[in-house]
């Protein structure tokens, strides 16, 4: 089964000539050596340097993804500040984040907004990373669960927006891959064990595969702290898809021996 190791660049790095470089050094590597058959790669850069980054790994196996897509349009408009699903599309993108908790926190974004950005998001074919996650007091008070029930349910309302139900769920069966992070282990060295992860990873494919019946083989990646030392641990549970990569996805060298410990694990 092919995983799924992708990269969250967030707001870096500072210039243009910096990402490309990181592209390059990604491209020089796995060029050289990388398997991609039993694992998919995917770097999600800021906005502003998604065109490029983008144009650079046009004939590569890696795939290019925005961190996030208008609520507002799904094409054009008078919305100061933000990029569309077309846009970003146009920009070479095939893939968006949506829903990361640090959008959930910073820009307030509920369940409504992110129904409306994944409807945006399927007008132009654009695969979904949806991410899901609890934080240290839910955590704390054994609401995990629950939480996730809450965030997922922005599924069954978007299959039931749908105009064709049937057709929105094989679609998203294709498009749809989700993220769980939970938030008090993202950027902070803690990690979860691996054994509550996969607990919880069955958790959220039970319930997606509630949801619709082509949804029963749903990807479900990992994301919080991990890093190449980690990542093997990770990569042994058949729980987990793969994994979304923050502040190691930034050096070339860590994202690829996390990528590697999960394509060796999923050969
Ligand atoms: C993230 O923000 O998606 C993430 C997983 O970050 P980190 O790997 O730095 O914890």
């Amino acid at each position: 089964m092919q995983a799924w190791v992708i990269g969250n660049w967030k707001q870096n790095p500072a210039t243009n000539h910096d990402a490309m470089a990181l592209a390059d050094a990604l491209l020089s590597a796995t060029a050289k050596e990388f398997d991609k058959k039993t694992c998919q790669l995917m770097v999600a850069p800021s906005c502003i340097h998604l065109a490029t980054v983008s144009a650079r790994l046009q004939d590569s196996s890696l795939l290019c993804a925005a961190q996030d897509i208008s609520t507002h349009s799904a094409s054009i408009g008078a919305y100061t500040g933000d990029c569309s699903a077309e846009q970003i599309a146009d920009a070479g993108a095939t893939w968006t984040l949506l829903g990361h908790s640090e959008r959930r926190q910073y820009h307030k974004e509920c369940n409504d907004i992110l129904v409306q950005k994944m409807r945006n998001a399927l007008t132009q074919d654009l695969g979904i990373v949806f991410c899901v996650g609890e934080t240290q007091a839910q955590y704390d008070a054994k609401q995990t669960l629950d939480v996730l029930t809450e965030q997922l349910a922005v599924i069954p309302t978007l299959l039931q927006q749908a105009e064709q139900t049937a057709d929105c769920a094989d679609i998203l069966a294709k498009r749809l891959i989700i993220a769980y992070e939970p938030v008090w282990a993202i950027g902070t060295g803690k990690v979860p064990t691996v054994a509550e992860v996969s607990a919880t990873h069955e958790y959220i494919k039970q319930t997606v595969a509630s949801f619709a019946a082509p949804l029963a083989d749903i990807n479900v990646l990992y994301g919080g702290s991990v890093n190449a030392a980690n990542a093997d641990n990770f990569a042994a549970s058949p729980m987990i898809n793969g994994a979304l990569v923050g502040g190691a996805a930034l050096n070339a060298e860590s994202f690829l021996t996390i990528a590697d410990a999960f394509a060796r694990a999923k050969a």
